[in-house]
């Protein structure tokens, strides 16, 4: 097995402030929030993020890194099935009528 992360990994002081900061999109998750990775199939915790730094260009990734390549651009607030996850319960929000 081979692991071992490729580039240095980042150590963050204040993880709310960076994602406020540094998150690329407009609904800037809490740290306590929980996403779906699209990339490994799995919810994470916002707050196991994990910063790299590539060529001089600083990433947000997966808490599964380096298992996992999904970035903040694979995380959904929904899993395949219509969940969303309300404090670690999965709640179905799918439309399939009344
Ligand atoms: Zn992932």
């Amino acid at each position: 097995m081979w692991y071992r992360s490729k580039y240095p990994e980042y150590e963050i002081r204040d993880k709310q402030k960076y994602l406020n900061e540094n998150y690329p999109f407009d609904d800037v998750p809490e740290l306590n929030d929980k996403r779906f990775c699209i990339c490994c199939d799995t919810w994470i915790d916002v707050a196991d993020y994990k910063v790299k730094i590539v060529l001089g260009e600083e990433y947000i990734l997966c808490p599964n890194y380096p298992k996992c390549n999904g970035s903040v651009i694979d995380w959904c607030n929904e899993d395949y099935e219509g969940n969303i996850n309300m404090d670690g319960v999965l709640i179905n929000v799918s439309e399939n009528g009344d």
